[in-house]
């Protein structure tokens, strides 16, 4: 089970299901809204022909996984990336299904992708590719129908030309189509630092609550978007950031590191000159471990060797249903379990926040200030932490099954 991600989702509902004291199965409306969460409602799958530069065509498998509409529009973002499949793909939209009802924002879940590394692209195919995947989705793409977003290897710039396609396509220029579009075009202030700044406001809405100290020693998984603000935002805080990684390797600096001159090595070399493995990382000694990579990074392999005493998941799907149970390791007082770990569901759901405010001003025909959508954020995802955290505790669980349960009540309303 442990490498395939929509399994690994699919065993998070099953235990949320077995929760005595949270009965979702007893009642007929539960077990509706159970078996509905079992299947997505539609998953297409598209190949996209892209005139290389070269001369010849290639065609890229793409996707796009409408998993449930309950709360609103289908909303998700668009991953490219070479191990992207459909698996994949249908796990990140259940996932946002639930991101979405915990944040608290009208909107269901749906994810998209292209099989492709987007590294190996000039930017004249990658505009191809992008223009091309949403040519071939856009009678089922739309404001009050589905509104994908960024993630993984995709840019606000990537958003603009899809948004452009879409309103050559279809007449709509509202911009309302796709978030995470770029400032002039339509964007929101505060996009692009919405996931990591929305998981800083979780933390600090449960840093007392899991005992953490007030300055904390930080490790983050991942220089890309994410990982990079996150690292920013809690450094600005006065946080220690003692190791951060990219895909190659981690740097560590039991002292902190210095983010801007890492940023620029990153930007002259292509990499970190790194000092220490990933894996290590992971099982480093420190406050707050921030995975804010890919799936399945902690697993049963090396779950023993977490030394974290909270996990922060700004990944989506980092840890896996096994992991989850060994860091979980269930004792009599509250706080002497063993690894807190603060899900993906509710530490990551600032991006889609954000993504909802930009889709409401796009709406509109409005622009907010950035003052406004931080308020707004900050309140939605202290909010929707404290809810977490009183279910978890209500019904003696872990965050994740107190996000689940949060999530499916939320949806359960609307069955
Ligand atoms: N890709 C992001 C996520 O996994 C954001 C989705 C969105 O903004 O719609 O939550």
């Amino acid at each position: 089970m442990e490498q395939n991600p929509y399994k690994n989702a699919m065993a998070q509902l099953k235990k949320a299901a077995e929760i005595k004291s949270f009965n979702l199965t007893e009642q007929k409306k539960g077990k509706e809204l159970f078996v509905r969460l079992e299947n997505p409602d539609r998953e297409i799958r598209i190949s996209i022909p892209v005139e290389m530069d070269s001369g010849d065509t290639h065609i890229f498998e793409g996707y796009r996984v409408e998993y449930n509409n309950l709360l609103g529009p289908y909303k998700g973002g668009i991953r490219y990336h070479q191990d992207t499949n459909i698996d994949e793909v249908k796990a990140l939209a259940f996932w946002m299904t639930l991101k979405c009802a915990v944040a608290g924002i009208p909107m269901g879940g749906g994810k998209g992708g292209v099989t492709v590394d987007p590294k190996k692209l000039s930017k004249n195919e990658l505009e191809k590719l992008s223009r091309g995947w949403m040519r071939m989705l856009s009678d089922v793409l739309g404001p009050k129908k589905d509104v994908p977003a960024p993630d993984v290897n995709t840019t606000p710039e990537i958003m603009d030309w899809m948004n452009d396609e879409y309103a050559k396509i279809t007449g709509d220029k509202s911009g309302a189509v796709i978030t995470g579009k770029s400032l002039g075009k339509g964007g929101s202030e505060g996009r692009g630092m919405a996931t990591g700044l929305g998981g800083f406001y979780v933390f600090q809405a449960l840093q007392k609550k899991l005992d953490l100290p007030d300055k904390c020693a930080i490790a983050i998984q991942g220089f890309g978007n994410v990982g990079l603000n996150a690292a920013k935002i809690f450094k600005e805080h006065g946080h220690t950031i003692i190791a951060i990684s990219d895909s190659k390797g981690a740097v560590y600096d039991k002292n902190g590191l210095d983010l801007e001159k890492l940023e620029e090595e990153k930007k002259k070399n292509g990499f970190l000159s790194a000092n220490m493995t990933n894996r290590e990382l992971l099982e480093l000694k420190c406050d707050v471990l921030v995975p804010a990579a890919f799936e399945n990074q902690i697993t049963k392999e090396n779950a023993d060797k977490m030394k974290a005493k909270v996990i922060l998941e700004l990944a989506n799907g980092p840890v896996t249903p096994e992991a989850d149970e060994i860091l979980w390791r269930k004792i009599e007082s509250m706080y002497e379990k063993g690894i807190w770990i603060i899900p993906d569901i509710l530490a990551n759901s600032g991006g889609v926040t954000v993504s909802y405010f930009e889709w409401e001003q796009n709406l509109r025909g409005e622009h907010w200030s950035e003052k406004e959508i931080l308020r707004k954020l900050k309140e939605k995802m202290t909010e929707a932490a404290e809810k977490v955290f009183e279910k978890a505790m209500e019904n003696k669980t872990n965050l994740r099954m107190g996000a689940f349960i949060l999530a499916l009540q939320r949806l359960g309303e609307k069955i």
